[in-house]
């Protein structure tokens, strides 16, 4: 549909680049993609490449100049429109460094379109470097066939963050203390978010306000007290199949 008849997709490489996509468009290399490019990948003149930039879908293009420190791609056709996730944000309080990386690839991966580290009372990571976490966002979409990359948002406190809340959007609130609860969703077209506390769990404070707020729907994730990571997949995998983009 997007591909002229005659031409044949040899690209196996996908790349998000930061520049405007469109037909004949030349895109210049990055150091660190031309490293890869024609370092690691050993791409050369007329090879082909999948390109995406989080806002125009998916073009086929080719390398019209390789170089050690840069190069130009050219942008031949269209292979994808734009696929925008649904309208959910996942927040959740970091853990350790691996995990947290966990945490974004796999947010990526189930469809979540905003990416939220929350500070709660019982955090106990420290800062998140935001621009690795986003370069991590960038290769999971590459990865996984993603036309769009969910953005990594500032680490912001909970209670901050309830305070200024939009209460159009409903919060999915994954509360361990729940275990009785039966995990139901209300089927409302609204935005949503998924909150996840940290290994400490949640706070009486925090649960309180979290249980007293109308737009605030406590889910439990079954009998057994999951990790973090785990709970961030499964609660991720439950909106998606009740509200999300799997149905
Ligand atoms: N220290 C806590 C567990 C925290 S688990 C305790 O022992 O009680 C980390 C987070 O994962 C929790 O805050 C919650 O958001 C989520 N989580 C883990 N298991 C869950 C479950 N069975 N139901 C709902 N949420 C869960």
């Amino acid at each position: 549909m997007y591909l002229p008849m005659d031409r044949t997709v040899t690209a196996k490489i996908r790349l998000y680049v930061e520049h405007a996509l469109g037909e004949g468009q030349l895109v210049p290399v990055s150091r660190p993609q031309a490293h890869y490019l024609f370092g690691v990948m050993r791409l050369s003149v007329g090879a082909q490449v999948l390109l995406f930039d989080g806002q125009s879908g998916e073009w086929l293009a080719e390398v019209a100049e390789a170089g050690k420190r840069g190069g130009t791609l050219q942008v031949l056709s269209q292979t994808r429109p734009l696929q925008m996730p649904p309208d959910l944000w996942l927040m959740f309080a970091p853990i350790k460094k691996a995990r947290t990386d966990f945490i974004v690839e796999k947010a990526v991966e189930m469809g979540a379109a905003r990416i939220v580290p929350v500070q709660t009372a019982y955090t106990n990571a420290g800062r998140v470097q935001r621009d690795r976490l986003q370069a991590h966002a960038v290769e999971a979409a590459e990865q996984c066939g993603g036309t769009f990359v969910p953005e990594v948002a500032e680490m912001v406190r909970l209670d901050r963050l309830l305070a200024d809340w939009d209460t159009t959007r409903q919060v999915m609130f994954c509360d361990e203390a729940q275990v009785a609860l039966k995990p139901t969703l209300p089927a409302k077209f609204a935005p949503w978010a998924i909150l996840i506390g940290p290994e400490g769990g949640f706070s009486p404070d925090e649960r309180e306000r979290l249980q007293r707020a109308g737009h605030t729907h406590p889910v439990s994730l079954g009998p057994r007290i999951l990790r973090a990571d785990t709970a961030a997949v499964a609660a991720l995998t439950l909106w998606q199949t009740a509200l999300g983009d799997w149905t």
